[in-house]
């Protein structure tokens, strides 16, 4: 059958070894899917999910018990007191940008105690010039780098203590640099040492990757609020947009203002037909969250084989959904990547192209042949072009789809040998 799909019997057999190898690891992925759907499944019991909570409203959406009911339930999931899960927001750096300009005043300092955020973020921080930036308002932004992968609690608590610190911002997955994922462990102790000496402090978590993979949601070990995308993990491959901010109730409340006018916060804005896709979506996700991971797996070990440095490696501990491939050289990389996107449903038949993107500073590789335009956690691969070409792999619906864009990419690299 992989013949069908231009994939040789040597790559099929490789391919197939290494699953044998890796599979007992899957058992405590479904472990972890198991125990999420769990929490899924009581939210929509708890708040008595029914036909109605369905129906679409529009215009201004006000009395919207659908959108109410859509809310109570990703709050119950995630361990937070309330939450805003909207279509309006247009992506995790929109979701990201609204929580900053809701906590933020003038003269408050942000600080990221996870080294720098992620691309997407310079020009709203300001790292970058922007008109409209955080920094263009007066909001001071600072910058504690990581220390062999984990926080720098001295360096932390000093700066804390020193004051004037109104947001801590954490991002847990590593975006575009190679540092590890901050795992919920990780999260509980630095949120501890902060509590010892500021309790007021927002502590802010960038969660995009990251949720279903562990058992336990940054809000339950403390952060005060968690941002994300639901065209990654909580979408569940279902959602074809929006994004959440979930956590204390009135932080969720000024991202509202800030989201829609303040006066009018979370009371407006129409589902416009969402309501059961983002249940769906969030229905799947610990069992597509747990494809992801294996599809990841699948290809940590294998390129590993082949001689690529790759992180997490295979029998690692994971706490987000991406794999890390370093090629070394970008023709290796461009292949590997023009491979998963010959491997995928949507736009098989079309080669991606490095470029420039709006937000990001070095051209772009970006394969994805998704159903919902840049939707990472179907799978897909993109890094940016610099050295040392590492390439970022994430997603896979299915296991089996996953698998076979795998093998895909490998055959692409392959073929290049001969
Ligand atoms: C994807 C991602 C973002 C930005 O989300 P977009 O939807 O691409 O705007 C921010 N932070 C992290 C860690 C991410 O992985």
């Amino acid at each position: 059958m992989y013949e069908k799909l231009g994939i040789t019997t040597e790559v099929e057999e490789l391919i197939n070894n290494t699953e044998k190898e890796i599979k007992p690891i899957f058992e405590k992925i479904d472990k972890t899917a198991e125990f999420n759907s769990i929490k899924v499944i009581s939210a929509f019991q708890k708040y008595k999910l029914s036909e109605i909570h369905f129906t679409s409203t529009t215009g201004y959406g006000y009395d919207d018990i659908g959108r109410e009911c859509v809310e109570n339930i990703f709050a119950d999931v995630l361990g937070a007191e309330d939450a805003l899960v909207r279509t309006q927001i247009v992506s995790g750096t929109h979701a990201l940008t609204v929580a900053l300009f809701a906590f933020l005043r003038p003269n408050d300092v942000m600080l990221s105690i996870a080294g720098k955020p992620y691309d997407t973020l310079d020009k709203v921080i300001g790292i970058k010039e922007n008109p409209s930036s955080l920094k263009s308002f007066g909001i001071n932004y600072e910058q504690i780098d990581l220390k062999e992968n984990n926080f720098d609690t001295e360096k932390i608590i000093e700066r804390v203590k020193r004051g004037n610190v109104k947001l801590i911002h954490i991002q847990r997955s590593r975006g575009y640099s190679l540092r590890e994922t901050i795992s919920i462990e990780q999260l509980k102790n630095i949120i501890l040492e902060i509590r010892k000496v500021n309790n007021e402090v927002i502590i802010m978590i960038d969660n995009c990757y990251c949720e279903f993979v562990e058992r336990t949601t940054p809000l339950e070990v403390g952060a005060d609020i968690i941002v994300g995308s639901l065209i990654k993990n909580l979408g569940g491959g279902i959602a074809t947009n929006g994004g959440y901010i979930a956590g204390k109730k009135y932080l969720v409340e000024l991202a509202g203002e800030r989201l829609t006018s303040p006066g009018q916060g979370k009371e407006v804005g129409p589902t416009n037909g969402a309501n059961k896709i983002f249940l769906q979506g969030l229905y799947m996700a610990p069992s597509v969250v747990a494809s992801s991971l294996k599809t990841a797996i699948l290809a940590s070990a294998v390129l590993e084989k082949m001689g690529y440095k790759v992180s997490p490696q295979f029998n690692d501990n994971r706490s987000d959904i991406v794999q890390i491939i370093e090629f070394g050289n970008p023709e290796d990389m461009i292949r590997y990547c023009k491979g998963i996107q010959f491997g995928s449903a949507v736009n098989a038949h079309c080669a991606p192209e490095p470029s420039d993107m709006p937000g990001y500073t070095d051209k772009i590789i970006m394969a994805s042949g998704s159903f919902t335009q840049g939707s990472s956690i179907e799978l897909s691969c993109d890094g940016p072009i610099r050295p040392p070409f590492v390439a970022f792999l994430q997603g896979g619906l299915t296991y089996q789809y996953g698998k076979i864009g795998i093998m895909r990419a490998i055959q692409e690299i392959k073929s290049k040998n001969k």
